[in-house]
C-alpha cells in the first residue's frame, strides 16, 4: 500500500504535464475567487460567493474553522473579531488574550452574529481594511456553514448547468487539534457526503501545514476511501526551507497535487517592468508535476506591485510570463475577463 502510494505522484505528474499542455492551448487557466468576490462584498458571505459564481470564477474558496459544537463554518480567522459584531453581542466571551474564538461558540450563537466587511480597530473605532470596498456594518450578512456554502454552489451548478468547483482551506489544524478537534477528518467527511471523492471532481483541499497535509494524504483520505487533490500553501519561506531547495517539490509531490504560494515567492516584488525577477518555484513545481495557484491578487488602490503597469499586466505576468496554472483573486470578474480577452 505504502509503495503504491509513493509511485502515484510520478504517474500523476506525467499525466499533469500532458493535461496542462492541452489545457494551456485552450487558455484553461483557472480563476479562484478568494473568499468569494471579496473585493465587492464582505468576505465569506453567501452573497460574496453567489457574486463570484455569477462572475464566472472556476473555483470558489472556503476557509474553514470549527465551532464548539463541532460544526464547520466558513471563516478566515480562528477568531470572530475582524468580520463580525461578536464584541457587541457577546462582550464577556473573549479569552484572556482579548480575542473571541469561534471554537468557544456554538453554531446557534454564531448564527446571531452579523458578518461585515473586515475591519481593524483604530483607537477603539472600526476602520475598513480597504476604503473602496463594501461599507462596514451595512445590509445584513451572516457566517455560513460549510454545508450551506456547498449547497449554494452545487445548487447553482444545477440551475445554471455549469460546474464550478470548491477550494476549501483547513485553518490552523494544529490549533484545532490542541483544542481537541480533528478538523481535517470533519472536512473530509463533509466532502465525501457531498460527492467530492475522486481526483477528477472539482475540489482542491488546501492547508499551510505540511504535517497536516501528510496526515490527510496518508491516513484521513485512505480511511475515508476517497482520493482528492491536495494543495500545500506557501507563505513564509522560513516555515519549510526544504520546499525551496532543489528536489523539495519532488518530496512535496508525494502528498500534494499542487502548491499555493504567496505571489511574491514567484515574482520578486523588487522587480521592475524591465527586469522581472522570477523565482525557480514554478519551474521546479511543474517539473515535479505540481500545479501552481498563487495568492492573492487585488485590484484595490495601492495594491499593484511596481513591476506591473496595471492589474491586467499583473495577471499577464503571472499567468503567461511565469506560467502559473491558476490564481486566487478578490476580483474574479477581472481575472475572468482578462483570460477571455487574451488571445
Ligand atoms: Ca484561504
Amino acid at each position: 500500500m505504502r509503495a503504491f502510494r509513493l509511485r502515484l505522484p510520478s504517474l500523476a505528474g506525467l499525466l499533469f504535464v500532458l493535461a496542462s499542455a492541452t489545457v494551456s492551448a485552450q487558455t484553461g487557466r483557472i480563476v479562484i475567487a478568494h473568499r468569494g468576490a471579496s473585493g465587492y462584498l464582505p468576505e465569506h458571505t453567501l452573497a460574496a460567493k453567489a457574486m463570484a459564481y455569477a462572475m464566472g470564477a472556476h473555483y470558489i474558496e472556503q476557509d474553514l474553522v470549527m465551532t464548539r459544537d463541532d460544526r464547520l463554518i466558513v471563516l478566515h480567522d480562528i477568531t470572530l473579531d475582524r468580520t463580525t459584531d461578536v464584541a457587541q453581542r457577546f462582550p464577556d466571551r473573549a479569552r484572556a488574550d482579548g480575542h473571541f474564538y469561534a471554537i468557544d461558540f456554538d453554531l446557534a450563537e454564531i448564527r446571531q452574529l452579523q458578518a461585515t466587511e473586515g475591519f481593524r480597530l483604530v483607537d477603539g473605532e472600526r476602520g475598513s481594511g480597504y476604503a473602496n470596498r463594501f461599507p462596514l456594518g451595512q445590509s445584513s450578512f451572516t457566517v455560513p456553514t460549510f454545508a450551506e456554502e456547498i449547497e449554494l454552489i452545487q445548487g447553482l451548478n444545477h440551475s445554471t448547468g455549469r460546474d464550478v468547483g470548491i477550494y476549501p482551506e483547513i485553518k490552523q489544524p494544529e490549533f484545532h487539534r490542541a483544542e481537541g478537534k480533528d478538523i481535517s477528518s470533519a472536512v473530509v467527511a463533509m466532502l465525501r457526503r457531498y460527492g467530492y471523492t475522486a481526483r477528477e471532481h472539482k475540489v482542491f483541499l488546501q492547508t499551510f501545514s505540511f504535517a497536516e497535509l501528510e496526515i490527510i494524504s496518508s491516513e484521513i483520505l485512505p480511511e475515508a476511501g476517497i482520493d482528492i487533490r491536495l494543495i500545500q500553501l506557501l507563505g513564509d519561506p522560513d516555515a519549510y526551507p526544504w520546499m525551496f531547495e532543489a528536489g523539495g517539490m519532488n518530496i512535496l509531490a508525494e502528498h500534494a497535487h499542487g502548491i499555493g504560494p504567496a505571489h511574491p515567492l514567484i515574482i520578486d516584488p523588487a522587480s521592475t517592468p524591465d527586469a522581472l525577477r522570477i523565482s525557480q518555484l514554478v519551474e521546479r513545481a511543474h517539473a515535479a508535476g505540481l500545479a501552481v495557484h498563487p495568492y492573492t491578487f487585488r485590484a484595490d488602490p495601492g495594491q499593484l506591485p511596481a513591476y506591473a503597469d496595471s492589474f491586467a499586466d499583473l495577471l499577464e505576468k503571472h499567468y503567461f510570463t511565469a506560467g502559473v496554472d491558476g490564481l486566487f483573486t478578490d476580483f474574479p470578474d477581472l481575472a475572468v475577463q482578462f483570460l477571455r480577452a487574451r488571445p
